[in-house]
Formats: C-alpha cells, structure tokens, sequence
C-alpha cells in the first residue's frame, strides 16, 4: 500500500508514474477498489510531506502495512467545488492539538482510521470566510492514543449510481481531537498539493477503467455475428472501436508524460535540498525545475479532464457496441459506463478543471509548454514518416495562440470557452506525444496519424468558434433559458 512512500517507513519509494500504472491496472480490473488504493498513496504522502518525524514514524509504517487506511474530508454541504465555503472549524487547543467540529459529505472511505480535514481555523473564521485563506489541514484518527473513539461519526453512506464498492459516506465530527498538518491558516495548499496527485490518480483510474471497456467491447465484437460476419468488421463499428483505442492511448501519453515531469519536480527538488551540486549545476537544475512546475501545473487539470471525458465516452460507445445486451446486466458494459461517470466530477469537476487550465494560461504556463511543443515537433521534421504530421501539428500552434488573444480580452467569454480552449490544448500536446512514440515505436504511425487527421480538424474548427461567435453569445444563452423559464429558481407550487 502507498507504494510511493520512503523505504525507511515501509513504502517502495516508487515514482509517482509508477504508482500510477499500477493504479491504472488495479482500476482496469476494479475501478471501486482502486479509489481506496489510489487515497492511501495521497494521504499517506501529505502525512509524509508536511508532517512532524513523530506523526510520521507514528502513521506511515501503519499505512504501507495495509494496518490503516485514509480518506481526505473536504466537502461539505454548502462546499463543494467552491472550498472557500467550508465552515468545519478548527480550534487550537493549550496542548498543541486541534480540535475539530463540523460536517463533510461524501467522503470517499470515510469509514478509514485516519482523516485528513479541512477545517477553518476557529480565531480567524469571520474574517477569512468565503476564502481558502484561514484554513488548516488537520490529520484526525477515529480513535484517541488509548483506543476510545475520537468523535468522528459516519451517520450514513450514499446510495449511488456506480462505483458500489467505494463507500461514499457523511463524516461528521464532534470534539474529535487532531494534529495540524503544515503551516496554520496554510491548509489549503497542503491540501492542493494533495488534489493535485489525486487528480493525476483519477486520470490514472479513469484510463484503466476505459481500457476494461475497450477490451469487453472489441472482444464481443469479434464473436457476434450479424449478417453473416462479425459486427467488428462493419465500417461504423470497426471505427467506433479504433476511436475508443486511440483515445485511450493519446490520453495516456499526455498522462505519462504529467506523471514523468511529476516526478522530475520532486527529484530536482529534493536534489536541491540536499545541498548538491556546482553552482552552475544548481542554477541549471533550478531553471529547468521552475519550468517543469509551470508544466505540470496546466498538464495536471488537462490530463484530469481528458482522462475522465473520454472514459465515459469509451464506456459509453462500448455499451453500443454490445447492442442490447450491453443495456443489461448480464455483460459488464453498462457498470462500466455507470462507474465511469463520477469520474468527471470528484476530484474537481470537469468545468473546475477547465477553469484551472485557464487560470494557468494566463499566467502564461501556455508559452512554456508549446515552447516544449514546437522543439519536439521541429525535431521530428528531419524524420520522412512524421514531417509532415508534425507539420500539421505544429501549424496548429499559432491558431490557439491566436485565440487566446481574443478569450483575454474578454474574461467572462474565456470562463465559457474553458472547456473548449483546454480541448484544443490537450489536441495539440497530445498529438505531439503520440507522434514522438513512433520515434520509438515505428507501428504506431497509424495510431498518431489518425489522431493527427481527426483532432488537428477539430482545433482549427475550435478556434474559428472562438473567434467568430464572439458577439452575443452568453446574451444568447441567458435568452434561450429565459425563454423556456430556467433562468431563475422555479418556485415551488
Ligand atoms: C462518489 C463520490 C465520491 C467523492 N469523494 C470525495 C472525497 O473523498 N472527499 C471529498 O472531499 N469530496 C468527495 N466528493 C465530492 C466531490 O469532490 C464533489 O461532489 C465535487 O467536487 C463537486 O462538488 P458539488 O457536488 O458540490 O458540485 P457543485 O460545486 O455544486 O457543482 C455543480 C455544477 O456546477 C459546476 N460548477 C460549479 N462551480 C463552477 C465554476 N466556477 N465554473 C464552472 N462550473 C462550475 C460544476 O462543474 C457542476 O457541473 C465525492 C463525490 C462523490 C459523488
């Protein structure tokens, strides 16, 4: 369990991309069980990042044990995607410890021993309400040191849709007694630093989990006959089918590569602590370590919302390519479609995560990574196979550029092109990657060339929406819903 953790507390100090295809695979075979697996790495490496050498030796050799498991409590009723609303409270008390009050919903194994809350610390909670400023991560077991329980109460467990065997549960805490983990009033980026892995994770599980249905779907495929053949063999489903695979592996590329820079921050970064190195050395390390980060930041909402959108879009075409059967329980294709769907909603939602990937354009994180982009892509023009796909590709780069001189002009008009300006991007990086795996891998030029013709269409297609429905358009919208009476709370008869 936790497989990334320090040798020294039991863990495989395995790197991040590691951990993540083994939970990719774990997912493929289960996607529930994967979200208990998938929390212990996070949880255990927040414990691991941010608290006391006590709370470590205390708690880290118990997780990589499987003695202990973990859940993270964020959400609350008022507070889902917007965490400035969170009011569970958290006091200091004259000991040192934290004692916490309130209520979170649907917390992911929130049956687990330990919790790590997030919870508005009580002397500055009027003035830091409704922002993530104020706020603390506290680490609160079930049960105190001498075993009695800890006031941490699950009243009930979600009846959902799907993933069934991930309990989903309301926590509630009274008077129950934690430590702080990380600075006060800092919890929030602790807990960032946290989302940030769990929503690499997620990606991680959604893949897996569309790969279970890729497989289900081309097995069955291949045995039904309808007229006289195998319906794997009629044009519309043998595409549908060669979608489902190349989407899963651009989406996989584009997560490899997050996980690989991933891992280069926290090597780069480690290295640096320890004092290593010339000067020279360590100003070059610094440099490339400052851009990596800028990297992961917009590849980490990119690859969530990319991962989760096509898993319930491969899920989804494998219920069809079943037929009726895949309508029923009697195949797994409908659980698979069903379990898939949460995966574009925890871990921040797919708008939030379009929302991030903005934030991080303006900041300018865009130039930095198709800098990236057009050096791999102009590295491949010397090579026959990938020239002029690469070509094709890299043409591509100006047009989103351009775009986005027209979305930040207009900050309202981004916030509704999010979605759309992040497909672009993901387009544009993933095409990139795919096509510098046939570098490697000389058979998988269909693969990147099919995603190459298909996408690069569809970023062209992007950016004249974005520049030519400009005007009116959110008027539109609010006129359309005011039309049909939804642009306000109905009231109730
Ligand atoms: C099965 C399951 C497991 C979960 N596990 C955990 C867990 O372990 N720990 C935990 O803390 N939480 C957990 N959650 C909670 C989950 O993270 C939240 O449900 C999620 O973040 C969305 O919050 P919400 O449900 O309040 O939706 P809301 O925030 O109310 O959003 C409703 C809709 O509005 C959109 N929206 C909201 N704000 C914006 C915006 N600024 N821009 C554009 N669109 C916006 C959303 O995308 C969504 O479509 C879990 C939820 C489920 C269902």
């Amino acid at each position: 369990m936790a497989l990334p953790i320090a040798e020294e507390y039991g863990g495989a100090a395995v790197p991040i991309l590691v951990n993540g295809m083994v939970l990719e695979m774990i997912s493929r075979a289960d996607t529930s069980l994967m979200t208990i697996l998938g929390l212990q790495s996070g949880t255990a490496g927040d414990i691991q990042k941010f608290g006391s050498e006590e709370l470590k030796r205390t708690w880290l050799p118990r997780f990589t044990s499987g003695e202990v498991q973990g859940c993270m409590d964020l959400t609350e009723p008022q507070a889902g995607s917007d965490l400035g609303q969170i009011s569970t409270r958290a006091t200091d008390l004259p000991d040192g410890t934290i004692r916490v009050d309130g209520q979170k919903i649907f917390i992911t194994n929130g049956g687990a021993e330990v919790h790590l809350v997030l919870a508005r610390d009580a002397d500055t909670f009027e003035s830091s309400r409704g922002t993530t400023n104020g706020l603390s991560l506290v680490l609160v077991p079930r049960h105190r040191p001498d075993g009695t329980p800890n006031g941490v109460r699950v009243p009930r467990l979600e009846r959902k849709l799907g993933i069934h065997g991930s309990p989903t549960c309301e926590v509630l805490f009274e008077g129950a007694i934690g430590t702080r983990l990380g600075e006060k009033g800092k919890g929030f980026r602790a807990m960032l630093e946290l989302m940030n892995n769990a929503r690499l994770g997620v990606a991680a599980q959604a893949l897996g989990l569309a790969e279970a249905a890729f497989h289900e779907a081309a097995v069955y495929a291949n045995q039904r006959e309808q007229f006289g053949k195998p319906v794997a063999q009629q044009p519309l489903v043998q595409s549908m089918l060669a979608k489902m695979a190349v989407n899963i592996e651009a989406a996989r590329a584009l997560l490899y590569r997050a996980f690989e820079l991933y891992d280069y921050t926290l090597a780069a970064g480690a290295w640096l602590a320890a004092g290593r190195g010339s000067p020279t050395e360590r100003a070059e390390v610094a440099a490339r370590l400052e851009r990596e980060q800028v990297r992961v930041r917009l590849l980490t909402p990119l690859c969530k919302y990319y991962a989760t959108e096509i898993c319930s879009d491969v899920t989804r075409d494998a219920v069809q390519v079943f037929g009726g059967i895949g309508y029923t329980m009697d195949v797994d294709a409908a659980k698979l479609h069903a379990d898939s769907l949460i995966m574009t909603i925890y871990e921040g939602t797919s708008e939030i995560q379009a929302s991030f990937a903005l934030r991080e354009m303006g900041k300018g994180a865009l130039g930095t990574v198709f800098a990236e982009a057009r050096r791999e892509l102009e590295a491949m023009k010397e090579d026959p196979r990938r020239s002029a796909l690469a070509k094709h590709v890299e043409e591509e780069i100006p047009r989103i550029e351009h775009a986005i001189k027209v979305l930040f002009g207009d900050i309202a008009y981004a916030l509704l092109r999010a979605k759309l300006l992040a497909e672009m991007v993901i387009d544009v990086l993933s095409a990139t990657e795919l096509l510098r795996q046939v570098g490697a891998d000389p058979t998988r030029l269909d693969l990147a060339e099919s995603y190459v013709r298909r996408r690069m269409l569809q970023v062209e297609l992007g950016a004249r929406r974005i520049e030519q429905n400009h005007e009116g358009r959110m008027d539109r919208d609010a006129h359309i819903l005011e039309v049909f009476g939804a642009s306000a709370v109905p009231e109730k008869a």
